[in-house]
């Protein structure tokens, strides 16, 4: 069994909502899964900008191996990344996993977003030689750190990689028949951490994805839309709380973190949907920015 910690550093989709307040945070995708050896970064939204602020202020000593996965290349899932600077800060040597561009690399991709005409120096050049870049294809499976990473492809426009993360070295990497461990509220939690951004779940696409997500413990799936403005974003590549806690149960995942909450739902509105996901199921969080969670693999 082992132990990561999860945090929250942005759970809004689409764009940050600056000069706002809430408590379900400003800030667009992106958290941290910390091991005793390495730091996963998964998605570089806005939020990196804080979860580097944080880091920055760890000395030398704590610092670890860095590993950043990206789900696809949104701006709500990369503009982090143009404080090239202070990422290039974190580590002398910086892992990025991301999708096979369809243009090129990963490395060509980043260059291309981050880079001229959109911007003065190419992203490469920024992090000055820092990072070393992982193409990524859907299907694959391999050891990153501590960890087993195997990655699916995602209903979404312009493709998508799920990732799901597993103990390296464990029995079970890709479906867990329910090992006992200690959980989010103490009942017992299953092995295997699923990243489910961004995705729009259909009932008939349930049977594609569930062989990658089962038997999950812990699933972080993209809950954008109400089910009432849902209908309205049909091929916007988003779910609603609704979608996402039946994708669960089809595919026996125990528990479901909400994120990429559309920026133009109040606290109120995503106060109203947290209720009514958890009178549906009471492993089903609407997660905030700046949560941490404690996950066992
Ligand atoms: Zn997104
Ligand atoms: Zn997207």
């Amino acid at each position: 069994m082992m132990k990561l910690n999860l945090s929250v550093w942005g759970c809004r989709g689409s764009f940050p909502l600056i000069g706002a307040v809430s408590a379900y945070g400003i800030q667009t995708s992106c958290f941290t899964l910390e091991s005793e050896r390495a730091l996963y970064i998964l998605d570089a939204g806005s939020g990196l900008r804080t979860f580097l602020r944080e880091y920055e202020k760890r000395s030398g000593t704590d610092r670890k191996p860095v590993h950043l996965f990206l789900s696809h290349l949104h701006h709500d899932h990369v503009s982090g990344l143009f404080d090239c600077q202070s990422l290039a800060a974190v580590s002398e040597e910086i892992h990025i996993y991301g999708p096979e561009g369809q243009n090129g690399s990963l490395k060509n991709e980043l260059d291309r977003l981050i880079g001229p005409p959109y911007w003065p120096l190419p992203f490469s050049e920024l992090c000055a030689g820092k990072v070393i870049y992982h193409d990524l294809i859907p299907g694959m499976k391999s050891a990153v750190g501590d960890l087993c990473v195997s990655t699916v492809s995602a209903p979404h426009p312009d493709g998508c990689l799920w990732y799901r993360f597993e103990e390296a070295g464990s029995k079970r990497e890709t479906v867990c028949p329910g090992s006992s461990v200690e959980t989010l509220s103490g009942t017992p939690l299953r092995s295997g951490f699923l990243y489910g951004l961004d995705g729009e779940l259909k009932e008939e696409i349930f049977p594609e994805l569930k062989g990658f997500a089962a038997g999950a413990g812990t699933a972080v799936l993209d809950a954008q839309f109400s089910p009432e403005e849902l209908p309205l974003r049909k091929g916007w590549g988003h779910a609603s709380y609704r979608e996402c806690l039946q994708f669960a149960k089809a595919a026996d995942i125990k528990n479901v973190l909400l994120s990429h909450f559309s920026p133009a739902y109040s606290d109120e509105e995503l106060d109203e949907m947290s209720s009514a996901a958890a009178s549906v199921s009471d492993r089903a969080v609407f997660v905030r920015e700046g949560m941490q969670i404690e996950l066992y693999l």
